[in-house]
């Protein structure tokens, strides 16, 4: 089984109210292998939201304001659900400061990434769970 990102399953959870369809994914979720989960939506985060990302191991809105908090709440909720469904994988979206594996966004919502990974992927990652980004599948 795999947890993968709602926004990713056609899920409209983002930021700006709008989804990231990935066709594979949601062909995943149909066929029972998948579950979509969105840790900013379990964290208590509102939808459409400020965007946030993420600076010194804190994340912030792009109006300056502390989500970390939420972030990380959301972060555990969605790996438990990673675990009641025996998930060994997952599928995140690319550069999101929750999901984003690998390369993050560098806090200054500019574009610019740098190394790194998104609250939920460094729990998933902790957790022994395999992540891949919508882009290496
Ligand atoms: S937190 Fe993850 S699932 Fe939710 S909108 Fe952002 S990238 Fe998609």
């Amino acid at each position: 089984m795999k947890i993968v990102s709602a926004c990713l399953a056609g899920i409209k959870c983002r930021w700006d109210g709008k989804a990231r369809p990935c066709l594979k994914v949601i062909e995943l979720v149909k066929q029972g292998k998948a579950i979509p989960v969105c840790p900013e939506q379990l964290g208590g985060l509102t939808t459409p939201r400020t965007p946030a990302e993420q600076k010194n191991d804190k994340i912030f809105t792009k109006d300056g304001k502390d989500v970390t908090a939420q972030f990380e709440r959301g972060a555990e909720e969605a790996l438990k659900i990673a675990k009641l469904a025996n998930c060994n994988e997952a599928i995140v979206k690319s550069k999101s400061s929750s999901c984003g594996s690998g390369k993050v966004y560098d806090g200054t919502f500019s574009g610019k990434l740098i190394n790194g990974d998104g609250v939920f992927a460094k729990i998933l990652k902790k957790n022994n769970i395999k992540l891949f980004t919508e882009n290496e599948i």
